[in-house]
């Protein structure tokens, strides 16, 4: 296949380009360090290609010389915007250590094509495999993306290293880049895919990271990370219904810390704060998978605990209660007094018909009020049949529910 050389360093030139503007005006509210560094590669090689469509026009070694070293620099901006996206602990000049190499090499070999190509080619290589290697071996909720763009570049290197031992191999190979050649065709449509793949991948990457970003926002408490009450009703629909559809047994707790106020008005709201997250990261620790935990509202956290009966959730919720009691709290080095929590249990028995999650809530509301007028830092299990306070602990409740 016959490529014209100086029409596709036009198009690369130009598509670099509209690609900038569009993603400059798209992104200008949002221009985080990766995707400064994005648009700057893309200056970057829209003035690369331009230099080597104007040959001939503009002085030798600027269409060939500086412009491969654009393009080296190009490149070293994609991995450094990747760096940057996955916030990897590099030192940010790291990425751009070939660009200086490809200068060296060019103005070694100024003067003879062939090397100036193969050096050229196998320093595109290592920063195409660099690139291909950093995509495949991150861990982030896109792995199919990831494994398109990081297999392209990869794939790309591999067609670098070949056309570096064909330029050594094949005496009878053009060795200029804008003598066309079936063998330069082929790399030039090779790199229209990887400008498609890696402009439009890295799109999708941004957007997938920023979908994900507003889906903690929707879904999360920002001071603990607790799922919110959004989400926490969202579950428990999903498990109510669960419950209709399968007879699985649910069961809902609602807990309380004891006494909050006090904590505030002793060590202050900050030091609140700092409770309210450890006593989530504590509660979190007992939980099983299947397990979910939303805040409820500012000292309450709700627990939701599919497939598990009566005997199950009064388990859990004496063992968080257990959990919580137990945690030494500091504040500067200083520690604080120890927090309780009453806790409410609503669990629907397996086939129970059940109204709605707002009637479950109210179970185990009621099941909490009486934990707090019991004297609190207790658990009370509300059933429609058995409701039993368990006044220091779990016994009383279970041998209530026998
Ligand atoms: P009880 O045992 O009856 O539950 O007593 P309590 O003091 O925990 O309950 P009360 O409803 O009187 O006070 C709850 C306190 O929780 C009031 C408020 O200062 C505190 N609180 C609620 N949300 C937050 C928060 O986000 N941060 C901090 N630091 N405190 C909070
Ligand atoms: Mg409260
Ligand atoms: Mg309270």
């Amino acid at each position: 296949m016959i490529v014209d050389p100086r029409t596709a360093a036009v198009f690369f030139s130009v598509t670099a380009m509209t690609l900038l503007v569009l993603a400059f005006f798209s992104f200008r509210r949002r221009l985080t360090p990766a995707i400064h560094l994005w648009l700057a590669s893309l200056l970057v090689h829209a003035a690369a290609w331009g230099l080597v469509a104007l040959r001939g026009e503009v002085p030798n070694w600027a269409s060939t010389i500086l412009a491969f070293s654009l393009l080296s620099l190009h490149h070293a901006l994609v991995l450094a915007s990747l760096v940057r996206f996955y916030h990897l602990p590099l030192r940010h000049y790291w990425p751009y250590w070939p660009v200086p190499l490809m200068v060296a090499v060019l103005l070694w070999c100024a003067g003879n094509p062939a090397a100036s190509q193969m050096g050229g080619s196998l320093i595109f290589a290592v920063q195409m495999i660099l690139v291909g290697v950093l995509l495949s071996t991150r861990s982030d909720p896109w792995p199919g993306l990831r494994v398109v763009i990081g297999g392209t570049a990869l794939a790309g290197g591999a067609l670098m290293l070949l056309r570096a031992a064909l330029l050594l191999t094949d005496p009878g190979l053009p060795k200029e880049l804008l003598t066309p050649s079936p063998e330069q065709g082929g790399i030039f449509l090779f790199g229209f895919i990887f400008r498609l793949v890696f402009a439009f991948g890295f799109l999708l990457l941004l957007e997938a990271q920023r979908y994900e970003e507003l889906r903690v926002l929707a879904t999360r408490d920002p001071l603990t990370g607790a799922h919110n009450r959004r989400s926490f009703f969202e579950s428990a629909e999903q498990e109510v219904a669960r419950h209709r559809r399968n007879g699985e047994p649910l069961t809902l707790m609602i807990l309380d810390l004891d006494l909050f106020k006090q904590i505030n008005d002793d060590y202050g709201h900050l030091a609140g704060d700092q409770v309210l997250r450890e006593v989530k990261v504590a509660i979190e620790r007992l939980l099983r998978l299947p397990d979910s935990l939303a805040r409820y509202g500012g000292e309450e956290f709700c627990i939701l605990a599919p497939n598990t009966d009566a005997a199950g959730g009064a388990t859990l919720a004496e063992r968080v209660r257990n959990g919580i009691a137990g945690l030494t709290l500091t504040l500067d080095g200083k520690s604080l007094q120890p927090v309780t929590a009453s806790i409410g249990v609503a669990t629907l028995a397996a086939g129970e018909p059940v109204a709605n999650v707002d009637e479950l809530l109210a179970r185990a509301d009621a099941a909490l009020y009486q934990a707090k007028n019991a004297g609190r830092n207790r658990v009370v299990i509300a059933a429609p049949a058995i409701c039993a306070a368990a006044p220091e602990g779990l016994s009383a409740a279970l041998s209530a529910m026998k």
